[in-house]
């Protein structure tokens, strides 16, 4: 029977060595759930990273993660500490990953990093030839493995194979800066089928096709050798139901069974029930605009005092990636702007900024998301943005505001929300206060609107409509010249 190859930079699996013991956990992310159906459901094979070094696994470990990953359907690809900084920390996090998110000034083209980027494609493309059979397709994922698509179709030609971006596809004119520019897009061009979040990212990619390797591009098709290659956008959703029924389900807990984070909540939202709360969840990255954030909040108390001692802002910001320089100054930057604001503002009874500096379990999410009245995201360029898409659904009586950047993918299917741009703090202070005085049947008519669009474009819905796309491209023949 045919199978379906997912690869991805990570296994879906949490592994852990303990003692030469492995503890492995499977990741309940996204992503995993929305390809359940593709990897789970039909005898599918996902192959990625397992987290663990070469230099961490002797012979005889490696051979115990080979046999574990297998059990939950996954093989994993060998990387060595000198390919995850190179290749990984290297040129998917210090030179694609800026690139695309218009952060030129953060870009570093480095030939180290490069050539590993190459070396480390070829290994996943060694791994994903040595498991395919006849009639298999593949689904490549994400900037990490932009060359992985042509190392396979030059050897097995015969095997469809879709790529999806998770990040945003930059325009031309910032695309074209990239020393390496064809060998990316040829590498992109060895797929079947190109997906994207936006119809923004599809266009900005044919551009750059058109201009850089002067193809010929008919609607959303590319005319490649003797091939067909179609691009197109699916927006990435969540799991509707996993979360709106955890709200569901929070609403009906009884006070000894609530979180302490909750109680605390509850507490404060008991001693000031004219107090509002307003959520801002992200990693903490540059791309998320957290210092505009806290800047515009500033704002909006300077510009509207009357709510201060009325409004808090708790601001869950999760470490990211924080051997890179950058980060490390945003963790800096954030804490004294968020210190900047309490020591100004501050109160003996109130503070404006509650700042949470790590990650939370799932249920601690949905304590946040179902006891703020407003999510305010504010991302500078963000492909997608799924804490929006959260928030929403777990508003299970329909109330609560989103406030949503424009540069956000999300916002292209989320025109209900209160729309900004990230860098106008006057617009931002004037939508803090829309949001808190917007009437409850506003609330209702915008929220009842945006959750039918979320439920019915779930994750499932998006790898279903992929995976649908991918067989067509089999229809579109071959060109003849
Ligand atoms: N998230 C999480 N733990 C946390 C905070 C957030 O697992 O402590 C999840 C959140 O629920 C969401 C994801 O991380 O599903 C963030 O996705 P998003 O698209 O918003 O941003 P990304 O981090 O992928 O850029």
């Amino acid at each position: 029977m045919s199978k379906t190859i997912i690869v991805s930079n990570r296994l879906p699996l949490q592994i852990k060595l303990n003692n030469d013991e492995l503890e492995i956990t499977p990741s309940v992310g996204g992503l995993a759930t929305g390809m359940k159906s593709v990897h789970k459901d039909d005898g599918g094979l996902w192959i990625g990273w397992s987290g663990l070094t070469e230099e961490e696994l002797n012979e005889s470990l490696e051979k115990k993660v080979d046999k574990a990953v297998a059990k939950e359907n996954c093989a994993s690809v060998n990387l060595s500490q000198n390919d995850i900084d190179n290749y990984y920390f290297g040129f998917s996090n210090r030179t694609l990953w800026p690139l695309f998110h218009y952060f030129m000034e953060y870009t570093e083209f480095e030939k180290d990093f490069w050539e590993s980027y190459k070396r480390v494609n070829q290994k996943f493309a060694d791994v994903v030839i040595e498991n395919l059979e006849d009639g298999d397709k593949v689904w490549v994922h994400d900037y990490q493995l932009l060359l992985l698509p042509q190392l396979i179709k030059d050897k097995r030609p015969d095997v469809s194979i879709g790529f999806f971006l998770h990040i945003p596809f930059p325009s031309y004119e910032i695309f074209r800066t990239f020393p390496w520019r064809e060998e990316l897009l040829t590498g992109m061009l060895g797929s079947d089928l190109i997906g994207f979040h936006t119809y923004d990212y599809e266009r900005h990619f044919l551009s750059s096709i058109k201009r850089i390797l002067r193809l010929d591009v008919k609607f959303n098709e590319i005319i490649y050798h003797d091939r067909i290659v179609k691009v197109d956008s699916f927006p990435m959703g969540i799991d509707y139901k996993k979360f709106h029924e955890a709200a569901i389900n929070h609403t009906e807990l009884n006070t000894n069974d609530k979180s302490e984070l909750q109680q605390r909540l509850d507490d404060h939202i008991q001693a000031s029930q004219d107090t509002k709360l307003i959520l801002s969840i992200d990693r903490l990255d540059y791309t998320k605009g957290i210092p505009n954030r806290i800047r515009a909040f500033e704002y909006f108390l300077n510009k509207y005092p009357e709510f201060k001692e009325k409004v808090r802002l708790i601001m869950l910001s999760v470490p990211s990636r924080s051997n890179v320089p950058q980060y490390q100054l945003l963790k800096k930057e954030t804490d004294e702007l968020v210190g900047r604001i309490n020591g100004q503002f501050a109160t003996v009874s109130w503070t404006p900024v509650w700042y949470f500096y790590r990650s939370m379990p799932f249920d601690n999410l949905i304590d946040l998301y179902t006891s703020s009245d407003v999510a305010l995201i504010t991302p500078v360029r963000d492909g997608m943005n799924l804490v929006a898409k959260e928030y929403v659904a777990t508003r299970t009586k329909k109330d609560g505001v989103l406030i949503l950047s424009e540069m956000a993918g999300a916002s292209k299917e989320m025109n209900e929300a209160l729309m900004i741009n990230p860098n106008n703090f006057e617009q931002i202070a004037d939508a803090i206060k829309q949001a808190l005085e917007m009437p409850i049947e506003e609330q209702i008519s915008r929220n009842t609107i945006l959750q039918k669009r979320l439920e019915r474009y779930s994750v499932e819905k998006w790898a279903h409509e992929f995976m649908k796309s991918l067989d067509a491209t089999k229809n579109l023949g071959q060109v003849i010249v």
